[in-house]
């Protein structure tokens, strides 16, 4: 009998689309059943160190400069290297190679994201490629939010928050023209890709899905049949598809009722409802879903999801200030000291907050450090004064903001240290002095991206100039400078990166003017819920919720838009306060 011919599968999808769980699941499964396969991609990690060093090189923030044109090559280069090292020699008759990402990616991210000549694209990968293409493409379709949920839960279960690369700093928008050139490629080349709706499945299914079509290429292929893992029922998961979601049901009904306060305080109950129906099966979701809210039907749900996603729980406890929630940081202390310090920004002034962080500088000296951030008590000095040493680096970006002769003494001592230098740039957020913008044309070619974030909320026309300089190579990053400035230029700056940056409508959060409204209606197909959240829940008159009911007609299923909505409907319970401002620079607005 012939040997089975070889194969080359290639998984494509957006950042967070789910390529590296699903090459990997299959991957195992295939060599399990006595299938050789070598995965170029293992585990997420390129099996060619040239190729490692260049992705590198692609992903590093401080290379914000770099020209679409060298991105390009540099993406190609990177492939062309694992296809020498790596896939070509793999290629033998009865094995498999995998991939997690090829060619396609650096077509759609320069030409359908860039904007790069498509004809001379594919001169350039033709050539790289030499002939190989894999005989059959996955691509991993998911909107951005879901992915951007599904890496945020990954990044907070693993403490990896904080971490950011180049391509993160264009903003979701970026990602979504991506996606389309994803969906237009997989149209061009309907023979050989597949497209695997990884949104609106469990992993099981799209596993199964995949496994069909790949056990068709084995078959095909001339390899021996090999057994059928059973991951999932797709045709009971079909129907299920076709049925309406019990929240798109709630929803249907939540707006029929007629009285503004009913609707209101119904869809409080609705919200809570679909959370705890989370709770057995999808606790990560859950936990993540209540973040910063702070009454007593949420402090319940917590208690049931504390010992399951005790990261979740102390990472949502952010701008919760009541004593129950104070209770769930000291329970949760020592086994999260990292998110309960964070979660402690903020609070200057909380007895309790001040004693948990000198409970805590031992154990989690650089959050607790950092939880000092613009805070100039008496006892936050002493505090920064006993983590001087522990947390330096901490230290200084606790001084964002403050402007006074003992901040400058601290930041002079560590200005000549590189491993310091973003973090004395990212110290010097809100300040405008002469000695502070010294530091910044010092330092602006090699730390680009941290003295960008430094010009968070300054006013002056040197300020305005830089924005408007770099905007486009960090469009996020500039509008998160915004804070919530009326400037006419700050406008001009949110037009214009509006379709990149959803970070445009958080900087515009809880403004309400004519402006303001114009940004969120020309932005509502696009960003629902950031258009609602914009509106800051504290804004309850009859637009705002005649905006948020029409936002949510429209998006039924959209949880997240449901969650800002059960915010406002909780906050016009509450006696009329101050409006929390939540800290643009250390969260997004959705969580
Ligand atoms: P990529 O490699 O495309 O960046 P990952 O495989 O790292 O994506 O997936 C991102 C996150 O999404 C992971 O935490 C993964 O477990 C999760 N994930 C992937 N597919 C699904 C799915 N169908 N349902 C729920 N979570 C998923």
């Amino acid at each position: 009998m012939a040997e089975p011919q070889p194969i080359f599968i290639d998984f494509e999808g957006i950042d967070g689309s789910g390529k590296t769980t699903l090459s990997n699941r299959l991957a195992e499964y295939l060599k399990s059943q006595g299938i050789p396969v070598h995965h170029a991609r293992d585990q997420g990690v390129f099996r060619s160190k040239v190729s490692r060093a260049i992705r590198e090189l692609t992903r590093d923030p401080s290379f914000l400069g770099m020209s679409d044109v060298t991105e390009f090559l540099l993406y190609v280069a990177r492939d062309a290297q694992m296809i020498d090292e790596y896939i070509r020699p793999k290629l033998k008759p009865g094995h498999v190679i995998f991939s997690d990402r090829y060619l396609y990616s650096a077509l759609t991210q320069s030409h359908h994201g860039r904007g790069l000549d498509r004809q001379i694209v594919d001169h350039v990968l033709s050539m790289a490629a030499g002939g190989l293409w894999p005989d059959l493409v996955v691509y991993c379709d998911v909107d951005p939010l879901t992915s951007r949920v599904r890496k945020k839960l990954q990044k907070i279960r693993e403490h990896r928050l904080g971490d950011f690369g180049r391509k993160g700093l264009m903003g979701i928008g970026f990602r979504e023209q991506i996606r389309k050139g994803f969906l237009e490629l997989a149209e061009e080349n309907k023979g050989s890709w597949i497209v695997i709706d990884n949104a609106r499945s469990t992993i099981e299914e799209s596993l199964q899905r995949i496994f069909n079509r790949v056990s068709e290429v084995l078959r095909l292929k001339g390899y021996p049949a090999i057994l059928d893992p059973h991951w999932a029922n797709l045709e009971e998961a079909e129907k299920h598809k076709q049925t309406s979601s019990p929240l798109q049901v709630a929803v249907e009904k939540l707006l029929a009722m007629g009285e503004a306060k009913k609707r209101q305080e119904h869809s409080i109950k609705i919200f809570f409802d679909q959370i705890r129906a989370m709770v057995p099966g999808r606790s990560a979701y859950a936990a993540l879903f209540i973040s910063g809210f702070d009454i007593m039907e949420v402090h319940e749900i917590r208690e049931e999801l504390i010992e399951r996603e005790p990261a979740l729980i102390a990472h949502g406890l952010r701008g919760c200030v009541s004593e129950p929630s104070m209770n769930f940081r000291a329970r949760l202390l020592e086994r999260e000291p990292l998110y309960v310090a964070a979660s402690l920004s903020g609070m200057a002034f909380h007895p309790r907050a001040i004693a948990m962080r000198e409970q805590m500088a031992e154990i989690a000296p650089q959050q607790v450090a950092l939880a000092l951030r613009g805070n100039e008590t008496d006892s936050a000095w002493v505090l920064r004064e006993r983590l001087r040493k522990k947390a330096p680096n901490e230290v200084l970006i606790s001084l964002q903001g403050i402007d006074s002769e003992p901040a400058w003494a601290l930041r002079e001592k560590r200005a000549d240290k590189r491993t310091a230098i973003p973090a004395l740039l990212i110290s010097l957020g809100g300040i405008d002095s002469d000695r502070a913008w010294k530091i910044r044309v010092e330092h602006h070619e090699e730390y680009l991206p941290w003295v960008l974030m430094s010009l968070r909320g300054l006013q002056s026309d040197r300020s305005w100039e830089w924005r408007v300089r770099f905007l486009r190579c960090a469009p996020k990053i500039i509008v998160k400078t915004l804070g919530r400035s009326e400037d006419p230029r700050a406008w001009d700056l949110r037009d214009q990166a509006k379709y990149y940056a959803k970070e445009a409508l958080d900087s515009a959060s809880g403004i309400d003017s004519g402006k303001a409204w114009q940004l969120r209606h020309s932005l509502s197909d696009k960003w629902p819920n950031t258009c609602v959240s914009s509106l800051g829940a504290g804004n309850q008159s009859e637009r705002a919720w005649n905006f948020r009911w029409d936002q949510l007609r429209k998006n039924p299923e959209n949880l997240l838009l449901f969650k800002h909505i059960a915010k406002a409907a909780v906050r016009a319970q509450e006696a009329p306060g101050e409006e929390f401002i939540d800290d643009l620079d250390e969260d997004e607005s959705d969580f």
